[in-house]
């Protein structure tokens, strides 16, 4: 970043006129020999923000913030300090002069300067043309019928491009452009017959700018379904560069900063019709694949990054990759999901911009979100399906950050829906790495059950709860009683569909569990094999029947209240506490009594 001279810098500060530059942002009302207004560094509701328009400073009573007015345009823009005097340079006509500046990047800058005013000319060009030209009055009912009015689509500068072959190109090449600008501008491109013709052609045209509000490319937008491609954008060039784009930054970060959050959607048009509904710190991604560039962008305008991500799943596959990256950077992202089959645009303009505002409410951290489509899409009926959500899962825990509230929250999530201690998930990551648990024979043989017909079974048989396992076992070895106490176990007591098949097997065949077999259920012959064998080993007794039955109780009741308190359900919650009371003092009263 090439150096200003401090002369230069001064003659900035002259020139600017510090009561219209904060004026813009907040109302200020003159009281004696300063302005006063409401602070827009902080939320308040009698004004406690003083500028004074003599010396060009302003000062905070509030929250203290205070300094000149390129602090102030960094502050209010999240600028830096360059860009900001750049910008009121820009702002009051002051010619910026730099430090021994070398020839070879004086002439780099010169040519980006210029390519930089083509781009802009093109930019007003295609403006005026949507609202001045019969051939935009397609483009124009388009627009209104996604319900965007004039004026979010002038403060966004959209366009329309002449759909004749060289408008752009023939009249910059009036006004001196070289061929060869156009082109590196990203306007024109070689046409068939030799020359060249302009790229954006009859589209709807949504200029790029960088977060000083500088066009740099666009975004063009086909009329007609049979038109491909659908959304042409400017290719990579001195310029432009898609990867670091983010559409509207430029219109977002004043609020983005003094909100301290940013919303990224992934259309145009989501973002016309957010800003239009008051949800003016929100940008575009332009495209499915979110990259590190673009979230640093978004880090830097604001602490905390809502991703808004269409239900499509493969859309969120490619966001999610690029979001578990931000997990390292210092920036707090949440993921908000839209529902099926809408977008922020539709959404907004059926449902109004608190529709929207809802959803982000309702947003979770990366690996929340991901758990819970993770669970969305497994199949937990079955014991494989069950297994590869496992799988899936404990990579998962082990992203989120350790010992945080998102990691505990995550972990009883996934532990209530996979149906498994939280400490399976927890233990096994960080004592077992992944694969090791793949080796099903080892487990099976290590714990003494029959071998596993399949890699995965032992892993599953650690999910269910042993005590499930233990107490079919101690029904069949305490013969007299445990016919009787099988009979108690109810779906809730178990913590599996497999070890509610177990159940039923052992209560059909009690006599002799292992007859019967189903030749098709591995999973299930396992188990009932394993709990038959230690039927047969083990000693039991009606009082460790009981006390076994009531932990199995006591497991119930708390996975039920997990369920209650994350669905607010306050009415089962004051049921459920009492009951768990009463099991815990019968289990008290039950281990003094056999000590
Ligand atoms: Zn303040």
């Amino acid at each position: 970043m090439a150096l200003y001279t401090r002369e230069s810098i001064e003659r900035v500060r002259d020139a600017v006129d510090m009561v219209e530059l904060v004026g813009a942002r907040t109302d200020l009302r003159r009281v004696g020999g300063s302005y006063t207004g409401l602070c827009p560094f902080h939320e308040e509701r009698t004004p406690s923000f003083s500028v004074n328009a003599e010396k060009k400073v302003f000062y905070c009573f509030g929250c203290g913030e205070s300094g000149d007015a390129i602090r102030f345009v960094e502050a209010t823009e999240a600028l830096d300090f360059p860009a900001a005097v750049e910008m009121l340079a820009d702002r009051y006509g002051v010619e910026l002069r730099r430090e021994n500046e070398d020839p070879r990047a004086e002439q780099r800058r010169r040519r980006r300067e210029r390519l930089l005013a083509l781009v802009e000319r093109a930019a007003a060009y295609y403006e005026r043309y949507l609202w001045e030209s019969g051939d935009a009055r397609a483009a124009r009912d388009y627009l209104s019928g996604r319900g965007l009015g004039e004026q979010v689509l002038r403060d966004f500068r959209i366009g329309f491009s002449p759909p004749a072959w060289d408008r752009v190109v023939a009249a910059a090449g009036r006004d001196g452009y070289r061929a060869e600008e156009l082109a590196a501008a990203g306007l024109a491109q070689p046409g068939r017959n030799g020359g060249f013709i302009d790229r954006f052609r009859g589209r709807i045209m949504f200029p790029l700018a960088d977060a000083r509000g500088r066009v740099l490319g666009f975004g063009a937008r086909s009329l007609s379904e049979a038109e491909r491609p659908k959304y042409l954008n400017t290719s990579e060039n001195e310029l432009y560069h898609k990867g670091r784009q983010l559409f509207g930054i430029h219109r977002a970060r004043g609020m983005a900063a003094k909100r301290g959050r940013i919303v990224a959607v992934e259309g145009y048009t989501d973002v016309l019709a957010l800003h239009q509904g008051g949800i003016t710190e929100s940008v575009a991604i332009m495209g499915t694949a979110l990259t590190q560039e673009q979230l640093a962008e978004l880090g830097r305008a604001a602490g905390t990054v809502y991703l808004a991500m269409d239900a499509d799943r493969s859309g969120q596959e490619a966001m999610l990759r690029a979001a578990r990256g931000a997990r390292e950077r210092d920036v707090e992202l949440l993921v908000a999901e839209m529902p099926e089959g809408t977008d922020p645009a539709e959404l907004v303009s059926s449902d109004g911009a608190e529709a929207f505002e809802r959803l982000l409410d309702g947003a979770l951290s990366v690996p929340e979100f991901e758990a819970r489509r993770l669970v969305a899409s497994a199949d937990l009926r079955t014991p494989h399906g069950r297994d590869r959500a496992i799988d899936a899962a404990r990579p998962l825990v082990g992203s989120a950050p350790a010992n945080s509230a998102t990691r505990d929250e995550v972990v009883r999530f996934l532990a209530d829906k996979l149906d498994v201690e939280p400490s399976f998930l927890t233990t096994q990551i960080e004592e077992r790495p992944i694969g090791v648990a793949d080796r099903g024979a080892d487990g099976a043989r290590r714990h003494g059950a029959a071998r596993a017909p399949r890699a995965g079974v032992s892993r599953d048989r650690d999910a269910a709860s042993r005590k499930e396992r233990t107490f079919i076992a101690m029904c069949l070895a305490e013969r007299r009683h445990g016919r009787e106490y099988l009979s108690r176990l109810d779906d809730g007591h178990l913590s599996s569909d497999a070890m509610r098949a177990v159940r039923d097997h052992v209560a059909r065949h009690f006599d002799d569990p292992l007859v019967d077999l189903p030749a098709d259920d591995p999973m299930l012959s396992a188990l009932v094999t394993e709990v038959a064998l230690r039927g047969e080993r083990e000693a039991s007794s009606q009082d460790a029947l009981r006390l076994t039955f009531l932990e199995l109780e006591l497991q119930r009741i708390e996975r039920e209240l997990r369920h209650a308190t994350r669905e607010r359900d306050f009415e089962r919650q004051r049921d459920l506490w009492p009951a768990r009371e009463g099991v815990k003092v019968q289990i008290n009263e039950l281990m003094g009594q056999t000590q």
